[in-house]
């Protein structure tokens, strides 16, 4: 590889981390490759909230200051990362892409950046996301919207249409990401890219701004699988700050996506998430990946998660109502906006927050507000937030059966491929099915993991494969990911994303 800025953005976080260790570059020089293609094509992407090019030059310099000491370093020291804005850092603007928290510099790290801090990753920046996570378009910020570098009238996905832009346009070889209901997933599906959501309990929750804890985690977003379980190492493991932290090593992920060994294993359909209601390209995909698995030396088999089709509503009556109760922090008096209501000379307290509070909310977050305390009210709750979480349950013990004959289970990860911005923005209901085949797993609490599975003959654009994992053997999707990932590859002659349009070619 010659050492051009064009090739660094290029190379995959596991080439870079080789070339660094070879000392063939410096980590200022990929860092700076990584700017540089941000300065050349974000403008049209927007996937950057905040640029942090001073501070991710100085953390490079400092580690290529250890590596010519001959310090011990990490794996992917050196290798750069963009953050989500949901995760706090210090020095660092976190919005969540939100009015709410606009100028809030948070006093302490979450603790995934730390261990990413402690890894040696440069951070490049925050990335854009729906307002507090909320959405699948990344429509919902209130900065603007990400748009999908195959297509750039298209949305990236979302919650973390940032995280899965900003790696799908070669601004960053790995991102962070949260998944609540499928922000990991669907974005890396619609962007040709790979993310995983770890078993719930298996990445720290501290520093992230909450959505709904229960169903919250956060997770690695890269080009690769191996990268990928890369990243998922240093994001993982037990935190004592966080109460629902598992107290496990972190499953053995990067051996897994090296060794990528399926023979034998056993690969389910689930019945539920495939067929009706799934684009004719996206299901013409999954089934050529089905093949591609069985030529692997898996065996699949069919399966049916009958209480998947009540996942949907049951979700969104549990997701608002954690979320209204995470969202009262917000109240105008220690931190975030604090709009004074007009028309009042000597306003109360509550007369602040409900100003600041309409002033600093969107739509999408007061519509789920709204719903979340309805749900949650005295005489409601038993009718709604208490049936929704029976069905938690029942969703739960669908999996517990599934994985009886099954070792991991597979679905299309996105019942389409990108929709056109602005198609789904005043139709919410549209807009949550979205998530139809990823909220299982986040109900659940298992892991799961979306990879591209090629391009949908209709529009050319990427379509993902979802995996889905019991409970702690987060490295099963990975061998099943890295074993498909290899296959594909050799058919396509190379990388998916290779095929995306140029974004510094003259009217890309
Ligand atoms: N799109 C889903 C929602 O709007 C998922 C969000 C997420 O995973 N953060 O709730």
């Amino acid at each position: 590889m010659t050492n051009t800025t064009t090739d660094l953005t290029r190379a995959t976080a596991a080439q870079l981390a080789d070339l660094l260790a070879a000392g063939q570059v410096s980590s200022v020089e990929v860092t700076q490759a990584h700017l540089d293609r941000t300065t050349a094509v974000d403008e049209q992407v927007h996937a950057y909230l905040h640029v942090a090019g001073q501070s991710a030059l100085a953390e490079a310099a400092e580690i290529d200051r250890r590596r010519a000491a001959g310090e011990p370093l990490h794996r992917l020291a050196g290798v750069p990362i963009a953050v989500k804005d949901v995760m706090t850092t210090v020095g660092m603007p976190t919005t969540c892409g939100s009015k709410m928290l606009e100028g809030w510099i948070p006093p302490y790290d979450a603790t995934v950046v730390a261990q990413i801090k402690a890894a040696g990753l440069p951070i490049l920046g925050k990335v854009n996301m729906d307002e507090f996570a909320m959405g699948s378009s990344t429509e919902h910020s209130a900065y603007g919207p990400t748009r999908n570098p195959w297509d750039l009238e298209r949305i990236p996905g979302g919650s973390g249409g940032g995280s899965s832009a900003v790696v799908a346009s070669f601004q960053a070889p790995l991102a962070t990401g949260t998944d609540t209901g499928g922000s990991i997933r669907q974005p890396a599906a619609v962007t040709g890219s790979v993310g995983t959501k770890p078993t719930y309990g298996g990445v720290s929750r501290y520093g992230l701004v909450a959505l709904a804890s229960s169903l919250d985690q956060a997770g690695p977003c890269a080009r690769t699988v191996l990268d990928t379980a890369l990243l998922h190492e240093v994001m993982g493991g037990h935190d004592p700050r966080d109460s629902t932290s598992i107290d496990a090593p972190v499953p053995a992920v990067v051996e897994a996506a090296q060794r990528a060994d399926i023979k034998g294993m056993k690969i389910g359909i689930v019945k539920e998430l495939t067929g009706e209601g799934y684009q004719a390209g996206v299901s013409a995909r999954f089934e050529e990946s089905l093949q591609l698995l069985v030529d692997a030396g898996a065996e699949i088999v069919e399966v049916s998660c009958p209480n998947f089709r009540y996942a949907l509503a049951a979700y969104y009556l549990i997701l608002p109502s954690e979320a209204s109760s995470n969202l009262a922090k917000f109240d105008a008096m220690r931190y975030g906006l604090r709009v004074p209501p007009t028309g009042i000379d000597h306003p109360s307290a509550e007369q602040v927050m409900a100003a600041s509070r309409d002033a600093g909310f969107g739509d999408e977050v007061k519509r789920r507000i709204i719903l979340g305390t309805y749900a949650l009210s005295s005489g409601y709750y038993d009718a709604y937030y208490g049936t929704a979480q029976k069905v938690r349950r029942l969703i739960a013990n669908d999996f517990d059966r599934a994985f009886e004959t099954a070792d991991v289970l597979v679905s299309p990860t996105a019942p389409t491929t990108a929709f056109r911005l602005g198609e789904q923005l005043d139709d919410p209901m549209a807009m949550y099915l979205n998530d139809v085949a990823t909220i299982p797993a986040n109900l659940a609490g298992v892991p799961g993991m979306s990879l591209p599975s090629g391009l949908a003959d209709e529009d050319g654009l990427p379509t993902g494969l979802q995996i889905l994992a019991p409970a702690m053997q987060d490295q099963s999707l990975y061998s099943v990911g890295a074993a498909l990932e290899a296959a594909l590859t050799d058919r396509w002659g190379g990388p998916l994303l290779d095929r995306a349009p140029d974004l510094t070619a003259k009217g890309a």
